[in-house]
């Protein structure tokens, strides 16, 4: 907005306190213009300017605080959403809330134009420890899979149980070299032995990766991408990530 100068002083306050108000968007600035209402007769055309003014500023204020408001609601609403979505063996959200957590990622990194990747991960050979050691021991292995994974990301980063031995990563803001390091770091930790209450197990993992924009711009293209490279990686031999071939992501 182009600064106003004008002779008239009343007409000036009121412009300054317009300026002020589009500049900083702060709501508060009208203290001023509400003392100066009685400056003037009262049907004289600025004490009428700065009433209209003054009255817009009240019902933008009433406006600002319904929609504080909406939104603190709608965060309630979205953690009692969360906690109702968690996967009861692991503590971990489950595939509805990794999917919320991946577009509200997206519609972060559409606006600040940033980067965000998707990891695809299934445990390799999981299936043995179930046939060989029981189903409980299988449990038992899910729960420290997710522990050694937690330990491989940052705050902000999400891990979800999509089911199963699958799980879904979601890295706001990482660069596939960063992305790249987690999944190396993934597949290191799950490598090594664990130890269960029946004895001794291993696994290993597979994932696969996709990266925002350059794999996909939504929730579905990117899961998919991540979910070829996932593939791929099995059928190279497994413990290892992936991208998906450029045959299977055109596909
Ligand atoms: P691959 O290396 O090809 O991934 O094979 P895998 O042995 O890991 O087996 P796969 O991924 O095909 O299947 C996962 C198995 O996990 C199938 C099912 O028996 C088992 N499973 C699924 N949910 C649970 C669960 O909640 N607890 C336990 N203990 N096992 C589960
Ligand atoms: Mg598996």
């Amino acid at each position: 907005m182009t600064p106003v100068e004008t002779e008239d002083p009343f007409l000036q306050r009121l412009c300054d306190v317009m300026q002020r108000i589009a500049q900083q968007g702060d709501l508060r600035a009208i203290g001023p213009l509400m003392d100066m209402t009685g400056e003037r007769p009262e049907e004289s055309v600025q004490a009428r300017l700065a009433e209209a003014f003054a009255h817009m500023v009240v019902k933008l204020e009433a406006r600002e605080f319904e929609l504080e408001c909406r939104i603190s609601d709608l965060d309630q609403t979205r953690r009692e959403l969360e906690a109702a979505n968690l996967d009861p063996l692991t503590g971990l959200p489950n595939r509805m809330i990794a999917r919320d957590r991946l577009r509200q990622a997206l519609t972060d990194a559409n606006t600040r134009h940033g980067l965000l990747t998707v990891l695809f991960l299934d445990l390799d050979k999981f299936k043995h420890v179930n046939d060989t050691m029981g189903h409980a021991a299988g449990d038992e292995l899910l729960c420290l899979v997710t522990q050694r994974l937690r330990g491989c990301l940052r705050e902000g980063d999400t891990l979800a149980r999509l089911g199963g031995d699958e799980f879904l990563c979601v890295l706001p803001g990482a660069s596939a070299d960063d992305a790249q390091g987690v999944a190396n770091r993934m597949v290191a930790v799950l490598t090594d032995r664990f130890q269960l209450a029946a004895g001794g197990a291993d696994i290993g993992t597979s994932i696969g990766l996709s990266h925002f924009p350059e794999h996909g711009r939504g929730v579905d293209e990117l899961i998919a991408h991540a979910d070829a490279g996932l593939y791929e990686a099995k059928r190279n031999g497994r413990n290892r990530w992936c991208y998906a071939p450029a045959d299977a992501a055109a596909a």
